[in-house]
């Protein structure tokens, strides 16, 4: 094979890190695995594969959660980015940065801090995924409610398409209305148009202050007008606002064993609130008048606001914990759903009924990015369950999941794409109009259907 100058890994071997995702529950094949250290190198890869029809599956940091960077299918050749990982420039004056697909979230953020910029995704797979993958699903995080998600904070890309030619969008404008906005179709097609080799990413200034508090409140409804309120009296000033029911701290204390609840009691429902700004915001007195009239109101049972930034951090990590204390419970539902705001707290209620009464055993941990109106409602299997009956019952759990969203007109994919494994399910449940438009721009850019194959849609879909 011509392509061993590239670095190609052969053959695929079946427990390389390369064939396995963050959550461990889906195992890919592969022929080889590709790890170019250049554009050209991609460049030729594609167009390598392209002439010989071999699928080509682009990977970053495999943390996506939806099986979409990985194939159940022997026979292609997955292209790692991971070598792809330079920042390329920082412009000052323009407030922005332009970093390889490669580069991981961390780096990024950190290259940005060291010029007191801000790149402000932030996630808890943030060490390990990286800007290429982030494009690709348009990741989202905890601080959307005041930055967007990844489509708000890209300005332009570099991609190599499915027949090996590089389109070069890395513009950095931040005003082009010349005919279609091209980046816009990549930033979240989960690498079936093409290959993301760099992106120019927006700075913002890195806020001097941050006040954190954590609170303790009665229900997921009064959380909810406690962050309509917070959208009202803080302004712009709000970057994140995290719900977590109480049922999930254990799970953050198996990854932080010294973990302690801030709060002085119990309360079914816990809000991690954040606000950042300039100095010359009097950031403080804000927190403490609006936390002040939040108690007077009866929406907030008790509260803390942390009097260091070593506090805030631990507040944080109860909500880092608690992710990865369910990565490392093994095989369980997980869901990554979005209603309109209103809809939060009936939606937990439903799901939480649902589960109670049809799956004896189960447990239900919710929580999320409420102030995107998005809930994770995961489901834990009995203790002892054999997988094989764990994973049947969690299928059932999952489409009784997908049927309380719909029904709601919400998303069954806030955050993580489709990837492969939900993408059956949206197929089914969206109207007809919408999936020809997607076949029609997927065979716009990949005729022949080599990039990623079977990702968001099936492959008779696109050859239909
Ligand atoms: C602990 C944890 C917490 C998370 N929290 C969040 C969260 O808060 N918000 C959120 O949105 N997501 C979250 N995620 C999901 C995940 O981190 C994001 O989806 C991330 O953007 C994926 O990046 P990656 O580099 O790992 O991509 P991969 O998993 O490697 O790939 C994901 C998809 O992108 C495609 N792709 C990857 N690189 C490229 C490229 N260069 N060009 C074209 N296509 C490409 C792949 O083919 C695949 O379809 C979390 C995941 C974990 C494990």
């Amino acid at each position: 094979m011509a392509l061993h100058p590239i670095d190609v890994e052969l053959p695929g071997d079946a427990n390389s890190r390369y064939s396995v995702d963050w959550s461990g529950d889906a195992q890919g094949q592969m022929l080889a695995v590709a790890r170019p250290r250049s554009v050209d190198e991609v460049r030729a890869v594609v167009a390598y594969c392209a002439d010989k029809g071999i699928a080509v599956i682009p990977q970053g940091g495999h943390t996506g959660l939806t099986s979409g960077a990985i194939s159940p299918k022997p026979g292609c050749l997955i292209v790692s980015l991971e070598r792809l990982n330079a920042v390329r420039e920082i412009d000052e004056g323009n407030f922005s940065i332009t970093v390889e697909a490669g580069c991981l979230l961390q780096n990024v953020k950190d290259a940005a801090d060291e010029r007191d910029f801000l790149f402000p995704l932030s996630l808890g797979a943030q060490g390990s995924c990286q800007i290429g993958g982030n494009v690709a699903t348009n990741a989202g995080g905890v601080n959307v409610l005041r930055y967007g998600m990844m489509r708000n904070l890209v300005l332009g890309l570099e991609v190599v398409l499915p027949d090996g030619s590089l389109w070069n969008g890395l513009g950095g404008l931040r005003k082009d209305n010349r005919g279609y906005d091209l980046k816009q179709l990549f930033i979240g097609s989960e690498g079936t148009l093409g290959i993301v080799t760099a992106a120019c990413l927006k700075l913002l200034p890195r806020p001097e202050v941050t006040e954190t508090a954590y609170l303790g409140l009665d229900t997921f409804a009064d959380a909810i007008d406690l962050f309509s309120r917070a959208r009202r009296s803080c302004a712009d000033l709000m970057s994140g606002f995290e719900i977590i029911g109480a049922e999930c701290l254990p799970l953050a204390r198996e990854i932080y064993p010294q973990l302690q609840s801030p709060l002085a009691g119990d309360a079914p429902v816990h809000v991690l609130m954040e606000v950042s700004a300039s100095r010359l915001v009097p950031l403080r007195a804000m927190m403490e008048v609006f936390l002040t009239q939040a108690m007077e109101a009866d929406l907030v049972r008790d509260a803390v606001l942390a009097a260091s930034i070593a506090q805030a951090q631990t507040f944080w990590r109860i909500r880092e914990g608690l992710v990865e204390g369910h990565g490392r419970r093994g095989y369980h539902v997980r869901s990554d759903i979005s209603v309109r705001l209103p809809q939060i707290a009936p939606l937990i209620e439903q799901l939480r009924a649902m589960l109670e009464d049809n799956f004896a055993g189960w447990t239900s941990q919710s929580y999320g990015h409420a102030g995107d109106g998005n809930v994770h409602f995961n489901a834990l299997p009995p203790a002892g369950l054999p997988l094989p009956q764990a994973r049947a019952i969690g299928a059932q759990i999952e489409g009784r999941i997908f049927q309380i969203v719909e029904a709601m007109d919400g998303s069954i994919s806030a955050e993580h794409g489709l990837g492969r494994t939900k993408r059956d399910r949206f197929a089914s449940s969206v109207e007809a109009t919408h999936l020809t438009m997607m076949r029609t721009v997927k065979r716009a850019f990949d005729p022949a259907n080599i990039m990623n194959p079977g990702c968001i849609l099936a492959e008779d879909e696109v050859a239909a």
